[in-house]
């Protein structure tokens, strides 16, 4: 939690073009900066940077954004991570704000869970080690599973005796609440009893990357059909499944030189490849990788390599994560081990500089393997064949990294290879690819659910305008009703006459056109800017850049231009008439005004062609037509007064 004032402090030290320069190549052009976009590929630079509006934009994929947006897309921060970025950067000390009663009672919860799985650590370990039954049972099992006493010392092994509840009574007697303790799973309740959960079982503690036991596995040793093989920590305050990597604490530092993290199924598959002295590894408990799985490897190294056993189900389920960890950089290869072995069996039995050179040896890429694995499920059926070609092409649309082009480029020319198609339409299908994601990330952004867009075909938007300038006004529905918002932040606050300011125009005309907004998260914008300029505090741009809500500062950034461009028309229509530039915000603010009314006059004119339809006197009809007739010369006026002005 960092406070407001620091926030404030940080975000006016924030110079854009040095953050974002830091990361991609700028030159100077005129008032803004442009670079090679780092979001999507291209050759030539489209990636605009305003030092005044402290926004970037590309033109190239459409994505914009303030300099924490930047930091947050670009190196996957959090809004909060990126701020202590900043922070750091600018050293601004970070003062933290004062937990909320509710976010300290969680945290009081968290350590008390943490106390309790140390406590509870040591307790298993030591009955290990130094019970009679521990050794006789835990330790002989262990061993005969092939580790040493150092590996389980390593890795804090321990046993937890047969018997009703002897971890409870030590717990209890050690004064620990019995609530917390059935939350760690440690215990149980049965009739008002508190019972051990674990009874019988070896005991694999599991640790966050700081090295504090978040939770436990604790495996069977006598095989029993009734029992699970495993049983793991629920999901509590600190035991969440989705973030967890077992073993990234023992690993951290050999991934950290390595530069690379390799990825098994189980914990014995981690501690078995230690013990062989392979130590850059990690579990992920067989599941699909997650989002938070894959950041937490991608701090250390952007190599992961998957190994499984070759039959295994684990390995569908691991390649499942695999798109995403594309989108996050990660080159990610796999290796099969072969004949029905996992990886710990197989270091045991070949050691460990085999296994290596085995790893080595058969690293396959996996996007790669994935085609070919598909290509032969395939087999002759060209449609199959079609949608092998689309897969990938998608696939391969997600490495969006600019600084991953050569990458992309790559598997380009080795698919298309495998698949014996031409390089040139496989490379059109993947930008088709890019375009639509971005696309789509564009719209969620912008809450585009709520907003109907008008497409050809749509008989709301062919039913009344019939030449072509009007059709492309509907088109230019989305991005009027930007528009309006974007003059508001960008000139509201100066000059329309002698006595009023835009703000105080485009408040007092929108009251009658509010009706024409249908992207509501727009509608957010207007209202606080009106709420604001109304407590005659003084609204801009800036006051949303940074806005807390990030989507809402999104959307403020989404609407404005970076530089205005004027059509050719504009220019002529002007030069040598008001001819200085500074004028020329009231005609953008006109045109934007006449956009929508002239939407409103469509509209009407739809209602009035529908009551045509309807049963009338010869006076409604009258009435009717002359309504028509009326609407009919506002459009022409204003088509007019926005043809001289924008049309080409
Ligand atoms: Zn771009």
């Amino acid at each position: 939690m960092i406070s407001q004032q620091t926030i404030q402090q940080i975000l006016s030290r924030i110079d854009i073009i040095e953050i974002v320069g830091g990361f991609v190549k700028l030159k100077k052009r005129g008032t803004n900066y442009l670079g090679l976009c780092p979001f999507h590929n291209e050759k030539t630079p489209s990636f605009t940077v305003s030092p005044a509006k402290e926004i970037y934009k590309c033109f190239g994929c459409g994505r914009s954004g303030n300099t924490i947006s930047f930091l947050m897309e670009h190196e996957k921060y959090s809004y909060v991570e990126a701020l202590r970025w900043l922070a750091a950067r600018y050293n601004v000390e970070i003062e933290e704000k004062e937990l909320s009663p509710e976010a300290r009672q969680q945290q009081q919860v968290a350590d008390s869970l943490y106390i309790i799985n140390t406590f509870a650590q040591k307790f298993f370990t030591d009955t290990l080690f130094n019970a009679e039954e521990g050794r006789d049972i835990g330790l002989s099992y262990l061993k005969e599973r092939g580790f040493n006493e150092e590996i389980m010392r390593k890795f804090q092994l321990g046993y937890c005796p047969d018997q009703r509840d002897v971890f409870a009574r030590a717990a209890l007697a050690a004064q620990y609440n019995a609530e917390y303790l059935i939350r760690t799973g440690l215990v149980v309740q049965r009739e008002e009893k508190l019972i051990d959960n674990y009874r019988g079982r070896v005991i694999f503690p599991v640790h966050n990357q700081t090295g504090k036991i978040i939770g436990f596995g604790a495996r069977i040793i006598r095989s029993n059909d009734r029992a699970p093989k495993y049983i793991n920590t629920p999901e509590n305050e600190i035991y969440v499944k989705s973030k967890i990597l077992y073993g990234s604490y023992q690993a951290r530092q050999a991934i950290d030189k390595a530069d690379e993290c390799l990825l098994v199924e189980g914990y014995t598959d981690v501690i078995s490849l230690h013990q062989a002295g392979i130590e850059n590894v990690v579990a992920s408990g067989g599941t699909s990788l997650t989002l938070d799985q894959l950041r937490l490897i991608r701090k250390y190294t952007h190599h992961l390599t998957i190994i499984y056993d070759g039959d295994n189900a684990g390995v569908k389920a691991a390649m499942r994560g695999l798109d995403m960890a594309l989108e996050e950089g990660l080159d990610v290869k796999l290796v099969l081990i072969p004949d029905k072995e996992d990886p710990d069996s197989y270091v045991r039995r070949i050691g460990a500089s085999a296994f290596r050179e085995f790893i080595a040896a058969n690293k396959k890429d996996v996007i790669l393997f994935q085609l070919e694995v598909a290509l032969k499920d395939a087999g002759g059926d060209s449609n199959k064949k079609a949608a092998v070609v689309n897969q990938v092409a998608e696939t391969i649309a997600r490495i969006n990294k600019a600084e991953d082009f050569t990458r992309q480029q790559d598997y380009i020319r080795q698919s298309a290879e495998i698949l014996r198609i031409e390089e040139t339409g496989l490379y059109t299908l993947v930008n088709k690819f890019i375009r639509e994601r971005i696309a789509k990330q564009e719209a969620k952004t912008a809450n585009a659910a709520d907003r109907p867009v008008s497409e050809p075909g749509d008989p709301s938007a062919l039913a009344v305008p019939s030449d072509e300038d009007s059709l492309n006004l509907l088109f230019r529905h989305e991005q009027n009703e930007r528009g309006m918002i974007r003059v508001l932040l960008e000139y509201g606050l100066r000059a329309w006459d002698e006595q009023t300011l835009v703000a105080d125009y485009v408040l007092g005309e929108f009251a009658e056109l509010a009706d024409l907004i249908d992207n509501k998260r727009l509608l957010t914008i207007l209202d606080l800017f009106k709420d604001w300029y109304q407590q005659g505090l003084e609204p801009s741009s800036k006051s949303f850049l940074y806005h807390e809500d990030q989507e809402l500062s999104t959307l403020a950034v989404s609407v404005m231009d970076v530089h205005l461009e004027l059509s050719p028309n504009w220019k002529e229509h002007y030069e040598g008439k008001i001819a200085t530039p500074d004028e020329l915000y009231k005609e953008d603010v006109l045109s934007t005004m006449r956009y929508l009314k002239l939407r409103k006059v469509y509209r009407l004119m739809e209602e009035n062609q529908a009551d045509l339809g309807k049963p009338h006197s010869e006076e409604e009809l009258m009435m009717l037509l002359q309504t028509h007739m009326h609407l009919k010369e506002m459009e022409r006026s204003l088509l007019q007064d926005l043809g001289t002005v924008i049309f080409k």
